[in-house]
């Protein structure tokens, strides 16, 4: 194995992967990694999500301008890649249903958004109780919107594929293979690997997910801010429910501040139907079970206590969501009654197996406020993404093709050939559309 790389990123999920997707189009002779711990990519969130590929409605096209249009592209470009490697892309669409007036005011503003964001007239309808009566029947609500330009597939299957590509234009994906510690010597990288291997690399480029902030602490940057994961739990709906509806259902969040915080009514992309995610506060972005759990207590107590999420915590409001979650987790009636209150016919003891859970990390500032977008930290050497959420795994193509754009623009890289052929697209096309 080569020891010495131009450009490391580390983190096998769909973000990393896209990254070092579009960086080897661009850079054919420039010796580029991907270090991923677990034994595949989209291992962790990137392969245990809802599978949606959304309309970016639920955007304010000002304070979410980037993940907004990422998504929008998004849309088109995973419809495009899915066509050309026989991948799942169902575009079937989702209702988001309001329970009341105030709740309409809502999807009137999300209509609004959703037009700033893109979306034409035929993708997106805001349709009255009775008009949704005869296209849900099984549905309870005051209005809904239907949005027709969303879709559902499986983005492990995606990500997979795209490390394909990427390991043809010749990058090496280092699985089982974790960073255990990092730091600059000698103008440029020295990344210990297992605790064992070294290697060096000029470029590093953080997109680790739910650890992308221990990563940025470990070489002094965005020390300003910390994280807490919400564990997103699902349950599976037996196969007599499978035609209840003929949409994924949503619902106007309760609190617009945690808008994951609603679980829905979800139709697979194999047709399969499920509820949620919740939102369980656990102490490790891998904290599926309670050995995780109880194993990172102490640790991430202290870091939070000793943080802005501190004030978090001890928010009145945090504190009645999380114990309401908690309550989600410990009782599968708490959480089908969340959808019930839409699906009335969904009945929980008939409801008996889990789904797969999958972690969310989202980053709180000095201040203890939730950040509500991505966070970019830059050095002379490094690239941080921080708090990449929904609809992260959307978005990822766009978005990767931006940060690519932004890193040659800015010189911290400098690519070879700045318009090359990356799968179906050429790069400055998408980059003209992003503009
Ligand atoms: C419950 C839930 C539902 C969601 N539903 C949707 C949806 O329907 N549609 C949508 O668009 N988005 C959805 N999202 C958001 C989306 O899944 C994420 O934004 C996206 O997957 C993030 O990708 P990532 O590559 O940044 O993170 P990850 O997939 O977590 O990848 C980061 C990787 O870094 C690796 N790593 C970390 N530290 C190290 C280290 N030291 N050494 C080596 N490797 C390391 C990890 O093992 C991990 O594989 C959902 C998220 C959740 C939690």
């Amino acid at each position: 194995m080569a020891h010495n790389f131009d450009i490391v990123i580390i983190g096998g999920g769909i973000l990393g992967t896209s990254l070092s997707f579009f960086l080897s189009s661009l850079n054919k002779s420039k010796k580029i990694a991907v270090i991923e711990q677990a034994h595949t990519v989209a291992f962790h969130t990137s392969g245990r999500n809802t599978g949606k590929v959304h309309a970016p409605y639920l955007y304010n096209p000002k304070k979410k301008k980037l993940f907004a249009k990422s998504a929008f592209h998004g849309f088109e470009m995973w419809e495009e890649y899915a066509k050309l490697r026989e991948l799942p892309f169902k575009k079937d669409g989702v209702i988001e249903v309001a329970l009341d007036k105030k709740g309409i005011k809502v999807l009137e503003k999300y209509l609004k958004w959703g037009k700033q964001n893109g979306l034409e007239e035929d993708d997106i309808k805001l349709v009255s109780k009775e008009e949704m009566k005869k296209i849900e029947p099984e549905i309870k609500c005051e209005a809904a919107l239907h949005v027709f330009r969303d879709a559902s597939t499986d983005y492990s299957k995606f990500t997979k594929s795209i490390m394909k590509d990427s390991k043809k234009s010749g990058t090496k994906f280092l699985l089982d293979t974790k960073v255990t510690k990092i730091k600059q010597e000698n103008g440029k990288w020295s990344i210990t690997l297992n605790d064992e291997q070294e290697i060096t690399a000029g470029f590093v480029i953080n997109a680790a997910g739910g650890q992308a902030i221990d990563i940025a602490h470990s070489v002094d940057v965005a020390e300003k801010f910390t994280d807490v994961h919400f564990r997103g739990e699902y349950w599976k709906a037996p196969k007599e429910y499978n035609h209840l509806t003929k949409t994924s259902i949503y619902s106007v969040p309760e609190f617009p501040d945690y808008p994951f915080l609603d679980p829905h009514w979800i139709i697979r992309v194999d047709g399969s139907c499920e509820i949620g995610p919740n939102a369980v506060p656990v102490f490790s972005p891998h904290g599926y079970d309670a050995a995780e759990n109880i194993k990172e207590f102490i640790p991430k107590m202290l870091e939070m206590l000793n943080s802005g999420a501190r004030k978090a915590v001890f928010d009145k409001q945090f504190q009645e969501l999380a114990v309401n979650e908690i309550q989600s987790s410990m009782s599968k009636t708490a959480m089908v009654n969340r959808v019930k209150r839409f699906l009335p016919k969904i009945d929980a003891s008939k409801i008996t197996q889990k789904g797969t859970a999958g972690i969310r990390s989202s980053i709180i500032d000095d201040k203890g406020k939730f950040a509500p977008d991505v966070i970019l930290v830059e050095d002379e050497m490094s690239f941080h993404i921080l708090n990449y959420n929904s609809p992260g795994a959307t978005g990822a193509l766009p978005f990767s093709a931006h940060i690519v754009n932004h890193l040659n623009k800015t010189g911290m890289l400098t690519s070879e050939e700045e318009d090359a052929v990356c799968g179906p697209w050429k790069f400055s096309q998408i980059i003209e559309k992003l503009q």
